[in-house]
This record gives C-alpha cells, structure tokens and sequence, in this order.
C-alpha cells in the first residue's frame, strides 16, 4: 500500500489528489518521506509566514501548550488581550476597535457577514438594509454563509439556495455608484483577489469605495485573509490606499500555522455585537492567540512587512528578467505575486516545478500564484529563478513537441 492509496481511501473526495506527502519542513523548505527537499513558494497558501519551524513559532506553542492552552469563552487569557489589543495597533482602529476570534478565514468571514445583519437589522424607526454587495471573482470561503458571499457560480451551484441577500458586482467603481443605496449594509471586498488569480482591484477603488460607502452608511468589510499579516509589504492591504475600513477579516498567515482568524472592527461598528449574538468554542484560545502573537511578534521585529515589498519588487524584477516567452507579465503587491503566463499551462508548469523541487500553485489555467514565507532572501529568491527556469523549460519544450507532434498535450512527462 502507498500513500496515494491511504488518501485515495481514507480521505473526502472533495480535494483533488494529493501532490505530495510532506514529512518535514524548515525555513523555506519541506522534504518528502523519499528524502526529496523542495523549495516552497506556496507556504501552505499565505500561511507560513515565518517559514517552516521557525523557532519562534515552535517555542510560543511548547511554552503556552506547557502553560495553559484553553479555558473557553467565559474566561480571559493574557495572551487573547495581548493579541486583540496588537491586531488593533497594527490594523490602526484607534481605541475604539474591537477583535473577534475564530479558528479560520471562513469563520471570521462570517462573523463579519453576521456584522454586516446586525447593521443591516430592520428596525421600528427604519426598514432597514436587506442588500450586501460583494464582488464578482472574488473569493471568501466554503461554509454555506461565506460561499454566499463568494462571487463563483460554480462554487455555489451544487449547494443551492444560498443564504439570500447577497449580490454581486463588477469591480468597478462605476458598477459600486450604480448599484449601492440605502437599502445596502455592507460592502464585501478582497484587495487583491487571490484565488481568482492575484488580481488587482483597479486603481484608486478602495479610496472610492470607501467615500461611496461612507456616503450611504454602509459598512465596508475587507477581507485581509490572504493578503493581511505583511504580505503585500504593508500589514493589511487597505493601509496602501491611506482609508479608515469598518471592519477587516484575517487569519491565514496570522498565525504562521497554527488555525485562527478575526475580525477586527473600527469605530461604530465595534458596538454592533451584543451578547448572545456569536461565539466559538475554540476561538482566541489561550493556545493560538498566544502563537499568533509570537508570530505577529515576529514579523515585527524582523521588519518582515518591508522585507515582503523589498523581496517582492526584487523577485518581480527577476521573474520578469527571465526572458521567457510563456511570461507575459506579473500582478499583485509584495510577496503576493501572479504571474501571468502567455499560454493555459499553468498546471504544466506547476507538475514540473515539482518534479525539479519547487512548490508553486496554479489558481487557474493562466496563473502561476506565488506566496512564500515572509523571510525569504537572495538565496532563496536565486533558487526559486534556477528551478522556475528549469521549469519553464521544461513546459516549453513540451510545448514545442507538441507542435512537431501535432499531439494536443500539454502534459510534462513524469
Ligand atoms: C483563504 C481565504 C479565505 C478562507 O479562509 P479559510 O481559512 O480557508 O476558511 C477567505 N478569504 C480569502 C481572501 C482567502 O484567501
């Protein structure tokens, strides 16, 4: 028996198969049970983000496991205070702001759309607003409220009826103006929509966004989930466009492993739960607020918020220095990076950076994503150009013996 046929009979069916099994990980490398090392630049997607066993992150999980790991909701921890109030410092909400706990990106997306309810709540002095916007492509996860929200038909099809209410829009400001009133309570937005393919919002769009919403008393949510954490070279992505959010979602690479997500709230939106209103068993348990904080912790005295910015425009210029005729240009900010490939062989060239030791990942046909470790440098950066190279290489010819062979694959021989 290997291990393919363990996960092909053990595991749900709703993962493709698996790539790989991964016995063991370090800084920006992880080996599998045949002793191969591989390169990672998916860093679990966005997750690792001080790398692999990072002695921070292994000691802030031994000293809080060893010290006191969860005592639920009813009770404080030092380290769930320590947390809440460094997410509110490094997110700017003043004073003011308020932290909700969970254990992932979807469950603080939908603690954010439960936000979004309560300000949208119909009252006796008011009908109250019905309607949330969020955006066509964009993605805020798989349980049943955040695949409302997440603007893929496909995704939400063979789980019909979604929970009503939400409505998607292009992500223009011309589409926002037309279809915003005062029957909307929130507006959803990712800054860079990652599993889209690392997609830029146009130019300026949260600045407008944030003068629309503001106009017509509607919340503006943005989900900090993939690109939060430093890793578009700013600690949250709104912070490049200078606005003030109602709320934002994190989690992914928050807690450089180890499960957790927030909302984090601004301003008046802060007094919009009540209590009875939500909760979670696990949430802001003393266990992951402590490791979340190390992290965070971390990320900030190594100054990894500006190695992100610098080592991405670094790996951009090389990326796009390779010459290769398959890249057709780059997209996203900082170490959140898409490259645009020329021909759909996106998945081509990821089976082939995997047989030459590099783990990237194809968001689609035509993107190779890219979101390694906040702590890569020239040596890793040098590597990740040779083995991307190579890979590409190897797709190329493909490419070409198929033109010979007249043969329609773009399959890398094994
Ligand atoms: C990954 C992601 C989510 C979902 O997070 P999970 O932890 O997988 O539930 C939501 N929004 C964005 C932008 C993401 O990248």
């Amino acid at each position: 028996m290997t291990w393919q046929d363990d996960a092909g009979r053990d595991l749900v069916k709703s993962f493709g198969d698996r790539m790989a099994m991964f016995v063991r990980g370090e800084g920006a490398y992880v080996w599998d049970a045949d002793g191969k090392r591989y390169l990672d630049f998916l860093a679990g997607i966005a997750v690792n983000s001080l790398g692999h066993a990072h002695p921070v992150f292994v000691n802030a999980i031994a000293t809080q496991a060893a010290t006191l790991s969860h005592v639920s909701n009813y009770f404080a921890t030092p380290p769930q205070l320590e947390l809440a109030a460094q997410l509110k410092r490094l997110a700017g909400t003043g004073e003011s702001g308020r932290v909700y706990f969970g254990n992932s990106g979807a469950e603080a997306n939908e603690a954010a759309f439960k936000l979004a309810r309560l300000h949208g709540a119909a009252t006796e002095s008011s009908a109250g607003r019905p309607r949330i916007l969020a955006l066509t492509d964009a993605f805020h996860g798989r349980t049943m409220g955040t695949l409302a929200l997440t603007g893929k038909p496909y995704m939400q099809q063979p789980f019909l009826p979604m929970t009503p209410g939400v409505e998607f829009i292009d992500s223009t400001i011309e589409a926002l103006e037309a279809a915003i009133d005062d029957r909307v309570a929130a507006l959803f937005v990712e800054p860079v929509k990652g599993e889209a393919g690392v997609i830029d919002l146009p130019e300026g769009y949260l600045e407008a966004a944030r003068e629309i919403t503001r106009r017509h008393g509607v919340l503006l949510i943005i989900d900090e989930i993939q690109t939060g954490a430093g890793r578009t070279g700013e600690w949250f992505a709104f912070q490049h466009a200078g606005i003030t959010p109602d709320a934002i979602t994190v989690a992914k690479g928050i807690g450089g492993g180890f499960p957790i997500g927030a909302l984090i709230t601004f301003g008046e939106a802060s007094e919009l739960f009540y209590p009875g209103t939500h909760g979670s068993t696990f949430g802001g348990n003393a266990l992951g607020t402590a490791v979340a904080g190390a992290v965070l912790g971390e990320i900030e005295r190594a100054d990894l918020v500006r190695n992100a910015a610098e080592r991405g425009d670094q790996l951009r210029a090389a990326i796009l220095g390779i010459g290769s005729p398959l890249i057709s240009g780059c997209r996203g900010r900082g170490l959140l990076i898409g490259i645009a490939l020329a021909h759909p062989v996106a998945k081509a060239v990821v089976a082939a950076a995997q047989v030459h030791g590099l783990i990237i990942n194809a968001p689609n046909d035509d993107t190779i994503r890219l979101v390694p470790a906040l702590t890569i440098g020239d040596v890793e950066i040098d590597e990740f150009i040779a083995l991307f190279t190579a890979s590409l290489h190897t797709v190329a010819d493909a490419l070409l013996l198929d033109e010979h062979s007249s043969t329609p694959t773009t399959e890398v021989p094994a």
